[in-house]
């Protein structure tokens, strides 16, 4: 095959890894000279400060993870409507949350974490997002929903102002999933101040990255000492050990703090090294049948992750299985599966897009809404080709996520190019 003339790249070019400047070892060290390596310290305090200051909200609580603060933005979303619920019981109940579909499981383990159900929302082609016709459809179906969790995939923005209407008119709650998107905004305001909460992420393959870590985000002073609270095992003010309520080990510790300080300074720079790579690729597939993942003009993407989309008529045959996939090849045609195959055997590293949730076998019972109408989460009644039925399967089959490290150099992106094309000679 025509990959075979490529000579592979001697050191392997990511997905997206982590970037690291050398601050971060000073703030490290600097917590283990003083020993504040605990859950307290002066990097916890600092970071605290300088998102919350950098996003423009009021309050940043520092987390073990994003997922640790999407549980927390449910827990308290649950409180608010449900009130306090006793032992083991979860906030939610057995209630209803619409969740967006195409996404990354941490957005919707935690709605399951609380007993709550999640009502899968289609995605939309103009920012990959959740779509705001499906989520007025779903609040047709289930008028008593009051709780929506919203993602911005890839660092690109939702309809933010849509959706944002939509739970007004519907008296329900926002959940921000800004894992992806710390620094993208949205008519120049912050991705991760527009929920009643939000959450974002410092794992080891976002923007920015504490080897690990996340944040709660909030503009209510109430709601961070709760998460402050509830993040340190719910301890209550008293000589002893006192819990009134079920508490959590999810409290950021000094360390991590000390890397995640050493990143924010840059945080800038990886945009535009993000941005710069999608321009790239941009400009290298113009004269192929594929376009780039889309953001609309009231948005700035942070452009964590450079994606592809195959027209319909540029599909080579593919076919997919829970863990597997097979593809035909055709001439001037290619397929994710292929392009991927090629990436990887030329030692570089692409990805799926993330599989919806609707098709994934432990959501597979959920109820998942089309703009079309609404149905069963995992029927794989999805048709190529037939766009209104199901969005996120439409950009699964015929989508993918490029090579878009940082540190990838423009000749090694080039080739990156080279590859992709040659799938479609
Ligand atoms: C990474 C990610 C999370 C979870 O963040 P962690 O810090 O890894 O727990 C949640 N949602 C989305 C969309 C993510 O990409």
């Amino acid at each position: 095959m025509i990959t075979e003339k490529i000579i592979p790249f001697e050191k392997k070019v990511w997905l997206s890894s982590p970037t690291m400047h050398g601050k971060e070892l000073e703030y490290v060290t600097k917590a283990i000279d003083t020993n504040w390596v605990s859950t307290v310290g002066e990097n916890i305090d600092e970071i605290e400060r300088r998102i919350a200051e950098y996003v423009g909200c009021k309050y940043a609580v520092a987390l073990s993870c994003g997922t640790a603060s999407l549980h927390l933005a449910v827990k308290l979303a649950g409180e608010r409507l449900y009130g306090m619920p006793k032992a083991g019981e979860g906030t939610l109940r057995g209630h209803r949350v619409f969740c967006a579909d195409m996404t990354f499981d941490a957005t919707v383990n935690p709605i399951a974490y609380e007993n709550g159900e999640a009502v899968f929302i289609d995605t939309e082609y103009d920012t990959w997002n959740m779509d705001p016709n499906a989520l007025e459809k779903a609040f047709e179906i289930y008028p008593d929903v009051r709780l929506v969790m919203l993602v911005h995939l890839y660092g690109t923005p939702a309809k933010i102002d849509e959706i944002r209407a939509i739970c007004k008119k519907n008296g329900a709650l926002i959940i921000e999933d800004a894992a992806e998107s710390l620094g993208a905004t949205y008519k120049g305001r912050q991705t991760g101040t527009f929920g009643d909460y939000n959450a974002i992420s410092f794992n080891g393959n976002k923007i920015i990255t504490g080897s690990a870590g996340g944040m709660f985000l909030t503009d209510s002073k109430a709601d961070a000492e709760k998460v402050r609270k509830w993040s340190t095992q719910s301890r209550e003010a008293a000589p002893w050990y006192q819990h009134e309520e079920i508490g959590y080990n999810y409290r950021m510790s000094n360390i991590v703090a000390g890397v995640v300080r050493g990143q924010i300074p840059y945080l800038a720079e990886h945009i535009a090294q993000k941005k710069a790579i999608y321009e790239r690729y941009k400009a290298g597939f113009k004269d192929l049948p594929v376009q780039m993942n889309p953001y609309t003009p009231d948005s700035e993407p942070n452009f964590w992750l450079s994606c592809l989309l195959i027209c319909p008529e540029a599909m080579c045959k593919q076919v997919r299985g829970d863990n597997d996939a097979a593809y035909i090849k055709e001439s001037g045609k290619s397929c994710p599966t292929e392009i991927l195959e090629a990436l990887a055997s030329c030692n570089a590293e692409g990805r799926p897009i993330w599989k919806p949730m609707h098709l994934q076998p432990i959501y597979r019972t959920n109820p998942f809404i089309t703009v079309s109408g609404s149905g069963r989460a995992g029927s794989n009644a999805y048709i190529a080709g037939d766009k209104t039925a199901d969005i996120g399967a439409d950009i699964f089959s015929r989508g993918l996520c490029l090579p878009s490290d940082n540190k990838m150099t423009a000749a090694e992106q080039d080739a990156v190019i080279e590859i992709v094309k040659s799938c479609f000679a």
